[in-house]
């Protein structure tokens, strides 16, 4: 079988290290989310959680290498995260090298206090930084997207809104998908993202 013999572990490692560190913060609940890590560009391959896993105890076989069809590229019992095709259309549209999705309270609660005007507001804090904005005054805007049924025009709609500035899209009452060139730096963005959100919600409630 083609593309069998392809070397993926040390991105499999990748990918439960990313896995259990963000389900230990309590953002991948209830089995809910993906991550994966690129593993090359042409053909498109990467690294990502089968569907339905619990990422606290992520084995090396729950993470699958799967191809620019979405559909795993070696023979396995197990079926990738129903959710795969969206990240084939960010690595296709984003330089990025890894992806993080997950359902968290607080980027749920943005998603929705703030769909209406279509975007998250980030202005005047320090860990925008970690999203890469150094410069003054620094202001960002996270795009909302509808949570569209159909997971094509999903992920259509999410590298639509993708922009490299922004490295995340939130998708309304449902989640985020925020990445960067690696592991690393997609945990570093999610966590900006994260705290981010809470910090704007939570302020709603001062004068
Ligand atoms: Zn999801």
């Amino acid at each position: 079988m083609e593309g069998t013999h392809v070397d993926f572990r040390r991105e499999a490692e990748q990918v439960r290290w990313l896995a259990q560190t963000v389900a230990a913060k309590g953002w991948l609940p209830a089995t809910s989310g993906n991550l994966s890590v690129k593993v090359s560009d042409a053909p498109l391959r990467f690294a990502i959680t089968r569907s339905g896993a619990d990422k606290q105890r992520l084995a090396l076989d729950d993470v699958l290498l799967v191809g620019e069809d979405g559909r795993p590229v070696a023979e396995t019992s197990h079926r990738p995260s129903a959710e795969t095709v969206v990240h084939v259309r960010l690595y296709q549209s984003q330089p990025c090298g890894a992806i993080v999705h997950v359902h968290t309270m607080f980027n749920n609660l943005a998603s929705d206090v703030f769909f209406p005007q279509g975007y998250v507001d980030l202005a005047g804090h320090e860990l925008l930084k970690a999203l890469g904005h150094w410069e003054e005054g620094a202001h960002i805007r996270v795009p909302i997207v509808e949570n569209h049924h159909r997971l094509d025009d999903l992920a259509a709609a999410v590298a639509a809104q993708a922009q490299p500035a922004v490295p995340g899209v939130l998708v309304r009452n449902h989640g985020i998908y925020a990445w960067g060139e690696d592991a690393d730096a997609a945990l570093r963005h999610l966590e900006a993202f994260e705290f981010l959100f809470e910090y704007v919600l939570r302020r709603r409630q001062f004068p």
